[in-house]
């Protein structure tokens, strides 16, 4: 029986904030795992790709950076599947072309002194791939599978790539990280996300205190709610949390925005989305 399945693993946004107040939402910072024409992709590397790492089933996997800041790829070293022979590990990144490379950032990250192993020393089979944010993603092994993704660029400092994956008739869109520049959609992104079962979107903020943030490339859960109107989604699901919002405020952001719009939830480990199967949802214990 064919899936399409998206699980939380990391929500949060900046830095991992463990434990305590933080304990229901979770304090992982970004990492998103979908299942879907019998493949698993992954978005991010945040700390939220470790006890992923624990319960993978493929071992042939995609790893699908949103961009490179450190909160979306602190997690990499320490995903097991790269220590693992039987691994293979593909990994995109489309907001470095031309100028740059997502190898080289792996390897500047992956040396002493900051990690004590490199490239060289990971078991699995790495391959690294580079796109420019707007192609649609090709490749034999997602043509076969019958997942189609399309990518976006996003306005984020040093750049971003929003995906768009589609597969067995529904999709999802992964939009973090990004700072919408008004109170109007973007038409690109509304054009982009339109139509989608699940949008997933970087609301970092509150309308009412964003104007401090302004140029910190982050946007706010209502605007996540305008999008998702302009755009006709079927579920929005607020994600990247401000690391300064505990589960008291997240769980008043939740209340809020499913008054604003029904069928909005705040993204929190653990979650997975049944796409497949209508509204459904399961919530497993954290590890
Ligand atoms: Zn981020
Ligand atoms: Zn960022």
């Amino acid at each position: 029986m064919s899936v399409f399945d998206v699980t939380f693993w990391g929500v949060r946004g900046t830095v991992p904030t463990p434990g305590g107040d933080n304990a229901v939402f979770g304090g992982n910072t970004s990492c998103v795992q979908v299942d879907c024409g019998g493949r698993t992709l992954i978005f991010d590397a945040g700390t939220g790709i470790y006890p992923l790492g624990e319960h993978l089933v493929h071992k042939d996997i995609d790893i699908l950076f949103s961009h490179t800041h450190i909160d979306h790829i602190m997690g990499l070293p320490f995903f097991s599947g790269i220590y693992d022979p039987d691994y293979q590990v593909d990994i995109w990144a489309g907001h470095l072309s031309p100028n740059g490379k997502i190898e080289s950032v792996v390897r500047t990250l992956m040396q002493p002194p900051l990690f004590p192993l490199t490239l060289e020393d990971l078991k699995a089979q790495i391959r690294f791939h580079d796109f420019i944010a707007g192609e649609y993603i090709s490749h034999p092994k997602f043509d076969e599978a019958g997942i189609e993704i399309r990518t976006l660029p996003l306005n984020h400092p040093d750049r971003a790539t929003a995906y768009r994956v589609n597969c067995d008739g529904k999709s999802v869109c992964y939009v973090t990280d990004v700072e919408h520049r008004d109170d109007t959609s973007d038409k690109a992104l509304v054009d982009f996300i339109r139509g989608t079962d699940v949008f997933i979107y970087d609301s970092t903020f509150d309308d009412h205190d964003f104007e401090r943030f302004r140029g910190w490339g982050h946007s706010t859960w209502q605007h996540a709610i305008r999008l998702g109107n302009d755009a006709g989604v079927d579920q929005v699901v607020l994600f990247h949390h401000d690391p300064g919002m505990n589960d008291e405020a997240l769980d008043v952001r939740a209340k809020q925005a499913e008054f604003m719009r029904e069928n909005t939830i705040v993204a929190r480990e653990g979650l997975t989305l049944h796409l497949l199967e209508r509204k459904g949802l399961t919530l497993h214990a954290k590890s």
